[in-house]
């Protein structure tokens, strides 16, 4: 006997509102194949918790007009935080990924992770209350962490940064106070995510590659973020380059990336010529200003980057890079550097549709992409699934 299709679920009805247009039951019931009293019982599980809402103006099908249902994107809010070293982007985002409110606030991540957490959770109230939203409408919390994260506990590993944040269980100590699924994940694959949803449907191999006060990257293979066996994929900022074979990285290793084209190493770079560069902003605050030294320095970063992608292009085949972090501010300084060196050193094929460009989003890509990562979890057919009551289906109905 067939078995019920597997996208026969409340959650894969869902999954085909999400796209924003409306439908009428004899629509969905033609997209899922499902009988038509099982769209019904779909449907009234799905409204019942306000995932969606039949629309006002009912669509005229076959001379009398049909009720159409909707996606409901505001039933519930997401909760974005991007914690850089010093600074925090806070959000709170409907499901359909519009920024209900946000804002940015000095936060020191080695202050510890209780008096960091604690303070988002102050902040993330506060940002609530102004919506005249509560807690019991969040649905899930994304957070973005300046180090290492073990994906699937969602705990720092090894933070260099983040003192005292090692193996701290930031999902349950967050989650115990906002009541809700907590998703934690490194800063650049969340701005990886970030990127590559406003690019949507279009791209299914993005690299996003972050040059700030260091240098990183996040893979977008096949629509999905690759984090790699340890979660440590796309850290290429310690990937030897030749020019730099004489400088000491801050890993210990001498000649990696991040020592020359990094932020970090620019400012140092700027310091040694008695120029006063604390770190990436600086530099790039210089090279606003005219400094050609900043300019130089910039432009070299940028093909000393494009040097390490050349063969990221060669070896991953992606259609989109995308520069984003400080450095990226420089605008064409160091996208020419960049283009330059793939395009000489990648093979034609690899780049004969390659788009390389700068971040889009810029200092919001962090909070977007932590959102679409509980948005993507939250939304997902199983999830939605196991959270409606559905009744089983009547086995009189299949095929019918
Ligand atoms: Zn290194």
């Amino acid at each position: 006997m067939p078995q019920e299709p597997q996208t026969a679920g409340a959650g894969a009805l869902l999954a085909i509102l999400r796209d924003g247009r409306a439908r009428t039951r004899a629509e969905l019931v033609q997209l899922t194949g499902l009988a038509r009293s099982t769209v019904s019982q779909r449907l009234d599980a799905l409204m019942q918790d306000g995932w969606v809402v039949p629309t006002e103006d009912a669509i005229a099908s076959g001379g009398r007009p049909a009720v159409a249902f909707v996606f409901n994107e505001s039933v519930r809010v997401v909760l974005a935080a991007d914690l850089g070293a010093t600074h925090a982007r806070l959000a709170v985002l409907d499901l359909g990924m519009s920024v209900l409110a946000e804002k940015a606030v000095e936060l020191h991540v080695d202050k510890g992770p209780r008096e960091t957490l604690d303070r988002v959770v102050v902040e993330f109230e506060e940002l609530l209350g102004g919506l005249g939203r509560d807690l019991a409408q969040v649905c899930g919390v994304g957070v973005g962490l300046p180090g290492p994260v073990d994906h699937s506990t969602g705990r720092p590993a090894n933070p260099p940064i983040m003192p005292g944040w090692d193996a701290f269980p930031v999902p349950e100590w967050l989650g115990e106070r906002l009541g809700a699924p907590v998703l934690v994940d490194n800063d650049v694959n969340i701005m990886a995510l970030g990127e590559h949803w406003t690019v949507g449907g279009n791209t299914d191999h993005l690299i996003f590659i972050k040059i700030g006060t260091g240098i990183g990257c996040g893979i977008i293979s096949g629509r999905r973020l690759h984090r790699g066996a340890q979660g440590a994929a796309g850290d290429v900022g310690h990937i030897q380059v030749v020019s730099a074979s004489e400088e000491v990285c801050r890993c210990g290793n001498v000649g990696c990336l991040e020592a020359v084209a990094s932020g970090a190493s620019m400012a140092a770079a700027l310091r040694a010529e008695g120029v006063e560069a604390e770190g990436s902003r600086d530099v790039v605050t210089l090279l606003r200003a005219g400094d050609t030294r900043a300019a130089r320095l910039i432009r070299q970063a940028g093909r000393e980057v494009g040097g390490v992608m050349a063969a990221i292009v060669n070896f991953f085949n992606p259609s989109t890079i995308v520069i984003g972090g400080d450095i990226a501010e420089a605008g064409e300084h160091v996208l020419a550097g960049v283009r330059e060196a793939i395009y000489s050193r990648s093979l034609p094929l690899a780049t004969q549709h390659l788009t390389i460009r700068a971040s889009r989003l810029g200092d919001r890509a962090g909070v977007i992409g932590a959102a679409a990562m509980v948005v993507e979890h939250v939304l997902a057919p199983d999830t939605i699934d196991q959270s409606v009551q559905t009744p089983p289906v009547d086995p009189a109905a299949l095929g019918g």
